[in-house]
């Protein structure tokens, strides 16, 4: 708890550490529930989400396939809006019960220029879990299945999110003061 440096700038506690475990838990609950007996594949967008992905695993009690890509629209505190993809993604999603693990929700761009190229081909359903949304953000319209948390439209770091590269151990989630 408290303010932490991360680079020049100052953050502090937003979500603690049991709120954010709490909430995760209840996510995986929910997904389970949902997808009981679909064997789902999980794609987790990284960076941020590897976090995210880890702790909602754990609470998965159902059978998943789980698979990383790597997105990205950010530099520093800003998105630079172009959606570059680093990591393909080699799996074949034709038929299968997609669910795409995202850390944060801003404008919704990433996703907005992402989602065409995983229905093109042709999953059997495909939902969004996001930990954080800031529906004040919103530029591109999505439906978001599962959210964590709506957050106000401030940037924030920790658990899994970074500012230039830091701040990704951070066991809570901080906002910039
Ligand atoms: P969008 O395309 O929805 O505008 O942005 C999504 C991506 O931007 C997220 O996956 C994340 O990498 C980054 N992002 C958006 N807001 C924040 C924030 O407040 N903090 C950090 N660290 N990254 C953010």
């Amino acid at each position: 708890m408290g303010i932490v440096k991360v680079h020049d700038k100052s953050f502090e506690t937003y979500l603690t550490e049991e709120m954010i475990q709490a909430r995760v838990k209840e996510i995986g609950q929910s997904i389970a529930e949902d997808y009981k007996g679909r064997k789902p594949l999980f794609i987790v967008i990284l960076n941020g989400s590897f976090m995210f992905a880890a702790d909602l695993f754990k609470h998965l009690d159902v059978e998943a396939e789980i698979c990383f890509i790597k997105l990205a629209s950010y530099k520093g505190m800003k998105s630079t809006g172009k959606v570059v993809t680093s990591i393909g993604l080699d799996e074949d999603l034709f038929g299968k019960d997609v669910i795409i693990l995202e850390d944060i929700v801003d404008t919704g761009k990433t996703l907005h220029n992402f989602l065409p190229k995983l229905l093109h081909q042709q999953p059997k359903s495909l939902r969004i879990a996001a930990l954080l949304h800031k529906p004040e953000a919103t530029e591109f319209k999505l439906t978001l299945d599962y959210v964590g948390f709506s957050i106000p439209n401030k940037f924030v770091v920790g658990y899994g999110l970074d500012y230039d590269g830091l701040g990704r151990n951070l066991k809570e989630i901080y906002q910039l003061v």
